[in-house]
């Protein structure tokens, strides 16, 4: 079965030029858990893969074959688009290993998973063959070479795989089972987290490419993001260094910044909804929570307890500041290893601590991320530091690789 440091070992050997630096170095070790590895130098891999990463590899093109029997045939056909480019390296992903698949989506088949009608079939047609905004080729299960397992979400598995027509692209694919999306009566937000996810085009927000149906899935193209999931990396050395937390949330507000400007909060911010890529670098996926809601202020209950902000909890209305106060926790909780306001006794009592904002930071962080995170974690919404500040904030400035230059898209804060 292929390790992500393989995959790495031979996408570094092929020759591609460029000096090695600015990548998240090794955490402070944990005193019980062993020492993180530092990884060799990626920036070739870097450059390799934003070639294939950035571009879209599924332009528009007419579908093959008829629309599906659940779409509503009056929806318009896709339009022809140039191919994209980094198609020329297509061999290189053609080479790399994608492991051994386990057969599990055929014993998912006849274990779980029934045939969904009504309205809710309908719902749950999503092809993106047929997408307004961004329509694809049409896809199906048989368009991939399918490898080894990366992952079991609540509605299904997710494998390593890669596309069978050139340019052989390598994906992760999501399958997620409609009966048991009807049964938790999901519906209409995996459709709007789909719909959201597949307009965002940002390096550290996971990219959707395509999805397509059967009559009993929904299957994801998602950007594959070889590091996987940073809640692992984050139990594994118990909490990170000031290097490597502030190189994170400098790439997790631009990602923000770039939400809030097209009007998507979040709002589920947390270690587990973030994923790496292969470079280590920060891929923010599970849009589940999100929200797109232009000028829309909202009331609904959301999110994980330990990162939600005093208006959530207090039922009163939120905005995209949401965002901010949650960044302001995660900060806290990859320097320390726990989020600030956690109380294990009882819910009621992180309740009363996130409304009090009884912050204590402990004396191992530094003057200027103390100073960020008292900035972030601020009861009033409209007090809380805007994006464009933390991204020139002397902490995240202190550790941003030179040559990185980021521009707040931030519209709204
Ligand atoms: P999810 O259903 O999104 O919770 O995914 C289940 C697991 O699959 C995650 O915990 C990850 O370990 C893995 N996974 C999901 N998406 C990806 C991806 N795009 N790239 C790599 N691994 C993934």
């Amino acid at each position: 079965m292929a390790s992500v440091g393989s995959i790495t070992r031979q996408i570094e050997a092929l020759e591609i030029s460029g000096g090695g630096k600015n990548l998240p170095t090794a955490p402070s070790s944990s005193s019980i858990r062993p020492l993180h590895t530092k990884q060799p130098s990626q920036t070739n891999v870097a450059k390799l893969l934003t070639k294939f990463a950035a571009p879209n590899p599924f332009p528009n093109s007419k579908a093959a074959h008829p629309p599906s029997s659940l779409r509503h045939p009056t929806q318009a056909l896709p339009t022809k688009q140039q191919a994209p480019a980094g198609i020329a390296n297509a061999t290189t992903q053609a080479s790399i290993d994608i492991g051994k698949y386990d057969g599990g989506l055929e014993i998912d088949e006849e274990k779980r998973g029934e045939v969904v009608y009504g309205e809710a079939a309908e719902d749950l047609a999503l092809d993106s063959s047929v997408s307004r905004k961004s329509p694809t080729r049409e896809w199906h299960l048989s368009d991939f070479d399918i490898g080894r397992p990366l992952g079991k979400g609540k509605f299904g598995r997710v494998y390593m795989v890669r596309t069978k027509s050139e340019p052989r692209y390598i994906l992760a694919l999501k399958t997620l089972y409609k009966s048991e999306i009807v049964q938790g009566k999901v519906e209409k937000q995996i459709r709007r987290e789909i719909e959201i996810q597949q307009n965002l085009r940002h390096p550290n927000v996971l990219r959707l490419y395509g999805y397509f149906h059967d009559t009993k899935r929904i299957f994801l193209m998602l950007e594959f993001a070889g590091k996987g999931e940073l809640y692992k990396q984050l139990s594994k050395h118990g909490c990170f260094s000031e290097k490597r937390s502030s190189r994170y949330i400098d790439q997790m507000a631009d990602a923000l910044s770039y939400l809030h400007a097209k009007h998507v909060i979040h709002r589920d911010i947390k270690p587990e909804n973030l994923l790496l890529g292969i470079n280590g670098e920060l891929k923010i996926g599970d849009f589940g929570w999100s929200v797109h809601a232009p000028g829309n202020r909202r009331k609904t209950l959301c999110g994980t307890l330990d990162y939600l902000p005093p208006e959530m909890i207090e039922s009163r209305e939120h905005d995209h500041k949401v965002d901010l106060w949650a960044l302001g926790v995660l900060t806290y909780e990859f320097l320390i290893g726990n989020p600030p306001f956690e109380d294990r006794s009882s819910v009621q009592n992180t309740y009363r601590r996130i409304a009090k904002v009884d912050l204590k930071l402990p004396a191992s962080i530094s003057l200027e991320a103390r100073d960020l995170i008292a900035r972030l974690l601020q009861y009033d919404p409209q007090r809380r530091i805007p994006l464009s500040d933390v991204l020139r904030h002397p902490w995240i400035i202190k550790y941003r690789p030179k040559g990185v230059i980021r521009q707040s898209a931030e519209a709204t804060a």
